[in-house]
């Protein structure tokens, strides 16, 4: 993965400090230069470190709590109830399991979309500090309590007020945007349609621009995205979304399964990603996006994982196998998403979609040293003619072995260094269950429990 996508046979990587300085054949590497210590990556292919374009953070404590049910009971009966009975606490172990997930699946940044007040931004964003990655935090802004596609009324712990939360992401951007050597950047995540007014909308668009920064929305998730806006506005969602001043390259929308042709073009002209998210479409039946036609049309396509309770993983290697063979089936056509149109999503797209391309998502001299090094050791990955197909087609994000980020080393022999592993996961067991029992939800098989 560099500018002229080449694949280095016995391939090495010079870093220096926090960045990339050498890059060729592991000989002239070793005969160049003297490097202060060496990680053998004999039987590894060496990536950029994966970037997931849509992320809830909160939403890793609550996987597998809302499966084969419909969007709106999975928000009305399970996701929003559950969400609205966090705090801050419960916002923070559930960031660490989803951070070390990511890490330990090889992604190395990530886009978070929704953060709810009562999460705790403060202690979420210490969790991405101290963990070492790199995390774009986008804070809810919403100023209506109902999702318009749904007509549903959102759970009362989820409620929010449009003025506060706009106040909240200014003293989040003045306190965290550029901390942690500039691996924590600050979003606006603005609520799906039907959850803010247009004037909210065109307040969001101009504090972005104020702060020169960027703003993440689901966008056209289902089909009555389309209806609602055109119920209400006389237009597309798209349309709506430029009209309010939220189309441009700063701007990511999770989904996009129902944008339409003249939607792509408004998308694909003024600069906006959409980052595609297989497995909760899938899963949620609310269809495949169509990525082939969309990146034809110009439009930046990033790679999500969602949530714990749509997806139920975030784990983007076995992403991208589905980003590629959802598009085969649903066009009948095996020629279409190959392997390494997959990777780039996954990488220099993601990197894009959040205005870091310039510093992450491919291997190049002077960007950022985020790297993520995959044994290609076990059978099924044996043998490997071509490393680009085995890794969309066969591998998962356990083959990850070690993960560099800001030429620092987060993990190494799939040992995490930076969290507590156990404590990580014990926290989320034990805060996992009281929060369903203050939910008052149980989750159990349709098999019974003997
Ligand atoms: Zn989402």
């Amino acid at each position: 993965m560099d500018e002229r996508r080449r694949v280095i046979a016995d391939g090495a990587v010079l870093t220096e400090g926090s960045r990339i300085a050498k890059i060729g054949k592991s000989s002239d590497l070793r005969h160049e230069s003297r490097a202060e210590f060496e990680i053998d990556a004999k039987g590894m292919i060496i990536l950029p470190g994966l970037v997931d374009t849509h992320v809830h953070l909160a939403q890793a404590m609550i996987r597998g709590c809302a499966d084969d049910t419909s969007l709106i009971d999975w928000l009305q009966k399970f996701v929003w109830p559950l969400q609205g009975n966090y705090d801050a606490q419960d916002g923070k172990a559930s960031a660490e399991l989803c951070i070390l997930e990511m890490l330990k699946s090889g992604t190395t940044t990530f886009l978070e979309s929704l953060l709810h007040t009562r999460y705790g931004f403060d202690g979420i964003a210490n969790s991405v500090e101290t963990s070492g990655i790199r995390g774009i935090l986008s804070k809810t802004v919403m100023g209506i309590p109902g999702y318009g596609t749904a007509g549903g009324i959102m759970h009362p712990g989820m409620v929010e007020d449009g003025e506060t939360c706009l106040r909240e992401v200014e003293g989040h951007f003045k306190r965290w945007n550029g901390r942690a050597s500039g691996r924590i950047r600050v979003w606006y995540g603005a609520r799906s349609l039907g959850g803010c007014s247009p004037e909210l909308y065109r307040q969001i668009s101009a504090g972005a621009e104020a702060l020169k920064t960027g703003v993440t929305m689901h966008l056209n998730e289902v089909r009555e995205d389309a209806d609602y806006t055109k119920r209400e506005f006389g237009k597309l969602p798209a349309e709506f979304m430029d009209e309010v001043g939220l189309v441009n390259s700063n701007v990511v929308y999770a989904h996009g399964v129902w944008l339409s042709e003249p939607e792509w073009k408004i998308l694909g002209k003024k600069g906006a990603t959409v980052a595609h998210c297989p497995s909760s479409n899938m899963k949620l039946g609310s269809g495949i996006a169509k990525v082939p036609e969309m990146i034809k049309a110009g439009v930046n396509i990033g790679l999500g994982c969602d949530g714990g309770p749509s997806n139920n993983s975030y784990d983007m290697i076995r992403e991208m196998k589905l980003a590629s063979l959802s598009q085969k089936a649903r066009l009948l056509n095996p020629l279409v998403m190959d392997a390494e149109t997959v990777l780039e999503l996954a990488t220099i797209n993601g990197a894009r979609a959040v205005g870091l391309d310039k510093e992450i998502g491919s291997v190049e001299v002077n960007k950022k040293a985020d790297l993520t090094l995959i044994s290609f050791k076990s059978p099924h990955l044996v043998p490997a003619y071509n490393p680009i197909s085995h890794l969309v087609y066969a591998a998962t994000g356990s083959d990850v072995d070690t993960v560099i980020i800001d030429g620092r080393i987060i993990m190494k022999n799939r040992a995490v260094m930076t969290l507590d592993e156990e404590k990580v996961i014990r926290e989320a067991n034990e805060r996992g269950s009281k929060l369903l029992e203050r939910a008052g939800i149980t989750i159990k098989p349709k098999w019974e429990c003997v």
